[in-house]
């Protein structure tokens, strides 16, 4: 929400050209599509996430004219906020964390692993990842952003085989609002590296629309399992009965807290206790 008071402040300026157009058009939106490109980028948003961002806006509003009084320009405001909830809705389900948490947890079962950082969406992930494994002591392979998910995971995975370790972890982009293109590339990176697990991240909070989320990544990329993260917080877990429901693929592991050593096995009579309250 502050980012987006930030974005819409600085957006003012074209936002007002905008008023009173009766129609949103490729060249009356041209303008405030450039400024919203830059405070995106100035936010520190990687560019294909930018990219694909305005695509997604101009083409929701481009021909988008008065509705129910609500003029264009105040649509176009609502376009952008909801993308942009959309795209920070899709981040923070664990991921990174899990990932790294996983590497320790393997670690203490007596595996050498390899953390791969493909996250190129966020930026921060890399980083993020590499603290994380400095914190687990476990390497972190990590590219520049504009290397290719697929490429980078195979080039970690050629690392780790190198140097002779057991486990390549790859940490993936991932969102909630599944696109075509997110899809494909997670496609590629399975192409590439034909992983043992693939498993599905889910945030214990998401509620109801687990159950979509599951079906389409199993329909679409194939999972093996999945790991549920958050538990320590006060949701009931619905998440989890909707996993084994709609893939039929087990819940291996469950995240209860933000520190390396909270992934535990999953124990299904204890969720099920969770869950009836
Ligand atoms: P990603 O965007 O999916 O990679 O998510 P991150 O790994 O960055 O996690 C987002 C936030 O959730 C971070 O602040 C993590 O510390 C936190 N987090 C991850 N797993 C857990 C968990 O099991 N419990 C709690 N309380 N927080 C978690």
């Amino acid at each position: 929400a502050e980012m987006f008071g930030q974005l819409s402040t600085g957006l003012e300026a074209a936002w007002s050209k905008l008023r009173g157009q009766e129609v949103l058009t490729k060249d009356n939106i041209a303008e405030p599509m450039r400024d919203i490109r830059r405070a995106l980028l100035e936010a520190d948003v990687s560019l294909p996430v930018v990219r694909r961002f305005v695509q997604s806006v101009t083409d929701q509003a481009v021909g988008v004219g008065l509705i129910r009084g609500v003029k264009p320009d105040q649509q176009l405001v609502k376009i952008v906020r909801d993308e942009l909830v959309k795209l920070m809705g899709l981040q923070g389900v664990g991921k990174t964390t899990v990932s790294a948490k996983l590497a320790f947890y393997l670690k203490k079962l007596g595996k050498s692993c390899m953390l791969v950082a493909g996250d190129v969406y966020r930026p921060a992930a890399i980083d993020q990842l590499v603290i994380l494994g400095q914190q687990v002591d476990v390497p972190v392979y990590t590219a520049s952003t504009d290397v290719k998910p697929s490429e980078i995971a195979k080039q970690g995975l050629a690392e780790a085989k190198k140097k002779n370790l057991d486990v390549v972890i790859v940490d993936t982009a991932g969102r909630l609002q599944i696109d075509k293109a997110m899809m494909d590339e997670l496609k590629d990176v399975k192409r590439a590296v034909n992983p043992t697990e693939i498993l599905l991240v889910v945030d214990a909070m998401t509620g109801q629309e687990a159950a979509a989320l599951v079906t389409t990544f199993n329909l679409e990329v194939g999972i093996t399992g999945a790991i549920l993260t958050k538990l320590d917080g006060d949701s009931r877990g619905g998440a989890a009965l909707s996993v084994k429901e709609v893939s039929g693929k087990p819940i291996k592991l469950v995240g209860r807290g933000e520190r390396m050593e909270d992934l535990e096995p999953f124990y299904p009579d204890r969720m099920a206790g969770r869950i009836l309250g």
